[in-house]
């Protein structure tokens, strides 16, 4: 009998896990407390983002962090709440926040990126549905000086690890985007990223993974597990328990309550960003871009275009912040100036809890403390750039072959002492 894996949580990075762990002859079942139908990695901005090799922790995120506080339609906020699992992981975001972390992060996420993407090429090859994989590249705008020397100085960085940056004038931005006008004052060029259409993606993999057999249990919350000498043999719901040989968790943002479950200590925090997308766009951008003033994502995704951004870290928390909504909106006349956007009516604002970590590392691996438990989230900000690659580096771990790319840097128990 094929071994039976539970895999908790269907996002991204579930499902990446059940397409490889299908594909290795594991049976498997996927647990959601949710629908599927609209999670995190439905609305984002789709950006797959070798050109993310800085973590989020760096020099200098939190003098900047706290001057957006202030500013109620800034991209950045954190609530503050005395809550011990908040102050923890700030007390480790500050901790990251250093120049050596940054250098020892770059070539663990520049690794991971690139085994990703060419994840990615092999999945627009072997599935049958198109979801709109492009390898377009990415543009960085910026409008201000001290906006400009940061990104010149992240794109030596980036080519001194190998990820290829351009730096551009206005004029040469404006060949690459002939049919809208850009006001900046330059931009930098990653011609390695690529882009696609997540909620595309998804559905199309949930259809895939439903007609090979993998098992969807949704509406259903895991509550808690039963070990049994050092293995982990009973998954614990409200609709009862699921007998498993083996489990993976990628539970996003909720990771952090569930590992609690596992007596496993895992910072976690959720991260809220909004999107709205535009239809029939007569005149589109033709490549990805990012807004680095105001940090938004804009995405070209067929006849539509997505804007994505903010970062509010206010626990799991649905609700939506229409001050926040309208910074996304008021930042596109500065760098798209003959775009007029209206303020996207409440019902059809996206929102999204990215899963951050503190030192904007993923979890991804086998925990020490039982043996048959994989852990995969963390992913924050580059979740779905990051989801194929985590995928087939969990079938990988539970097939016990040696991993594609190295893993230590994303150890899941680094907290854990
Ligand atoms: C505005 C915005 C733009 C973004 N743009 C990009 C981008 O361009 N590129 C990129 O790479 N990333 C982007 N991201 C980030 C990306 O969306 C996330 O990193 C990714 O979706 C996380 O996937 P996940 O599978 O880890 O988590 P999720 O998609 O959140 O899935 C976790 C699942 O676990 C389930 N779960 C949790 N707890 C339990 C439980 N106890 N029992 C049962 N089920 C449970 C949840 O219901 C959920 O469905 C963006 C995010 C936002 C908000």
């Amino acid at each position: 009998m094929a071994k039976r894996i539970g895999i908790i949580g269907g996002g991204i990075i579930g499902l990446s896990s059940a397409y490889y762990l299908n594909r290795a002859g594991f049976s498997v079942t996927i647990i959601d407390q949710g629908d599927l139908k609209d999670g995190c990695s439905f609305g984002n901005a789709g950006m797959i983002v070798p050109s993310h090799i800085i973590p989020l922790a760096a020099p200098g995120m939190i003098s900047k962090g706290i001057r957006w506080m202030f500013n109620s339609s800034s991209p950045f906020y954190v609530k503050p709440r005395f809550n011990k699992d908040l102050l923890r992981w700030g007390y480790q975001f500050y901790k990251h926040s250093t120049k050596s972390h940054v250098e020892k992060a770059i070539p663990a996420l520049r690794e991971i990126s690139l085994f990703s993407k060419s994840m990615y090429q092999q999945l627009y090859r072997d599935l049958s549905f198109d979801f709109g994989y492009h390898e377009k590249g990415l543009l960085m705008l910026y409008r201000n000086a001290e906006t400009e020397k940061e990104e010149i100085e992240s794109a030596r960085v980036a080519n001194k690890a190998g990820v290829k940056a351009n730096i551009l004038s206005l004029s040469d931005i404006q060949k690459l985007e002939p049919d809208i006008r850009v006001k900046a004052r330059g931009g930098v060029y990653y011609p390695g990223d690529a882009h696609f259409t997540p909620e595309v993606l998804v559905s199309g993999l949930i259809a895939y993974l439903k007609d090979k057999g993998v098992v969807f249990q949704t509406g259903i919350t895991v509550t808690g597990f039963q070990p049994h000498a050092g293995i982990i043999n009973v998954i614990k719901t409200d609709h009862g328990d699921i007998d498993v040989d083996g489990l993976v968790v990628a539970t996003g943002s909720w990771s952090g309550t569930v590992m609690e479950g596992l007596g496993i200590s895992l910072p976690m925090q959720a991260g809220k960003g909004y999107s709205f997308t535009l239809q029939d766009v007569k005149m589109n951008t033709r490549i990805p871009s990012i807004f680095l003033e105001a940090r938004v994502a804009v995405t070209p995704m067929g006849t539509t275009l997505r804007f994505g951004g903010t970062m509010e870290i206010t626990g799991v928390d649905h609700t939506i912040n229409m001050k926040r909504v309208k910074g996304i909106v008021d930042s596109i006349p500065n760098y798209y100036p003959e775009m007029n956007v209206a303020m996207p009516a409440r019902e059809s604002v996206w929102h999204g809890l990215r899963p951050c970590s503190p030192d904007g590392l993923p979890y991804i691996g086998r925990s020490k403390k039982w043996e048959n438990v994989i852990i995969a989230t963390g992913h924050s900000m580059m979740g779905m750039s990051l989801g194929p690659g985590t995928g087939k580096l969990v079938s990988e771990i539970l097939l016990e072959q040696k991993s594609s790319i190295a893993i230590d840097a994303f150890d899941p128990e680094r907290y854990d002492n």
